[in-house]
């Protein structure tokens, strides 16, 4: 199928208020822009150099979603454009992504990424730790970012029950969030292969690959 008629079916399938991003990292921009032209505006991307690559060439209504790991010193190149970046999993980087927004004279949203997996090889805050930032002095200081939710990467098992208990704890934080801090109103969650059950489990943004555009192949 094509990357339109895959589009189409996944957007079919999604409840109102779910948010779709299409994750087009190592895809061709011919790719994008076949999802572009079918309506997609939200596309997520996990390499600093292949987003602004990218960006540079590509319709400037696209909203961009860095869903990767971001290093602190390579803010500054996405900081102009990027729309939300989800995978914050430090103080040190809310900070840096507050600097270098005030340079840009913007405000940067951002969701706080959280270790939800029983795996020790996902990045992410713990609970406590996230917790313990939003409490702070210093995190209320920062007035160039914007925190919308949270995002988070359920263990890569088979096992569905597992998936979905994780998920569920992360809907229950955010809620806990929500009646003390401030309203969460993105939680980032899902991906091809489990995005119905995350669906199920409150995740109100997806963020779907291969199912998309096919699946990957990474050069050696
Ligand atoms: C690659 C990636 C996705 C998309 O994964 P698929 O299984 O291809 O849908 C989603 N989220 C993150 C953080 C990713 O790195």
């Amino acid at each position: 199928m094509s990357v339109k008629e895959n589009l189409v079916n996944i957007k079919n399938s999604l409840p109102a208020g779910v948010t779709l991003v299409a994750v087009s990292k190592t895809k061709p921009n011919a790719l994008i822009v076949e999802a572009y032209d079918a309506g997609q505006r939200d596309f997520g991307e996990n390499y600093v150099q292949e987003l602004v690559d990218k960006e540079v060439v590509l319709p400037k209504d696209i909203h961009w979603h860095f869903i990767g790991h971001l290093q602190s010193n390579k803010v500054k190149y996405i900081a102009p454009f990027v729309y939300l970046i989800h995978g914050v999993d430090s103080f040190k980087l809310l900070q840096e992504i507050n600097k270098q927004a005030e340079k840009n004279k913007r405000i940067i949203t951002c969701l706080l990424q959280l270790y939800i997996a029983q795996e020790d090889t996902k990045f992410g805050l713990s609970f406590e730790e996230c917790e313990d930032i939003l409490n702070s002095d210093a995190f209320k200081n920062l007035k160039h970012i914007q925190i919308k939710g949270f995002m988070a990467m359920a263990s890569n098992t088979s096992n569905e029950a597992q998936v979905e208990k994780e998920f569920r704890d992360l809907k229950t934080f955010a809620d806990k969030i929500s009646k003390s801090f401030f309203k969460i109103e993105v939680l980032s969650f899902g991906m091809s292969g489990d995005y119905q059950l995350a669906i199920n489990c409150g995740s109100t943004l997806v963020r779907i690959g291969s199912s998309i555009f096919g699946e990957r192949s990474y050069p050696a």
